[in-house]
């Protein structure tokens, strides 16, 4: 389990910069750059959508992640105690990305 801090206000799972979704997953199998990794738990907040009110926030959630090629990434899971998700008003979940990437080749 990772402590989160996910900056993609624009997502309809995130509350406070807290990810309300319980797990997320991280796409990237061949990042070598944070800009190469996204969130693909990511889904677009429409005006109107229903806020996670009814939804446990915790800033501590499992995160899935095929970025192998990162230091943090042990068996597809990821072992950072701490992990910041950018990607501010993304649209689209190309442009988020794990802002703690770290390339171990
Ligand atoms: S820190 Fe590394 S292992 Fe953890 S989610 Fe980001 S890219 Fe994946």
């Amino acid at each position: 389990m990772t402590f989160l801090d996910c900056s993609v206000t624009g997502c309809v799972y995130n509350e406070d910069r807290c990810c309300c979704k319980g797990e997320i997953k991280v796409e990237g199998s061949d990042a070598k750059r944070n800009d190469e990794t996204c969130c693909a738990s990511f889904r677009e907040r429409r005006s109107g959508a229903a806020r996670n009110a009814d939804k446990r926030i915790s800033k501590v959630i499992e995160v899935n992640c095929e970025a192998c090629g990162c230091v943090f990434n042990e068996g597809r899971k990821c072992c950072a105690e701490h992990i910041g998700i950018a990607g501010g008003n993304a649209c689209d979940c190309q442009e988020t990305e794990c802002a703690s990437f770290r390339c171990g080749a």
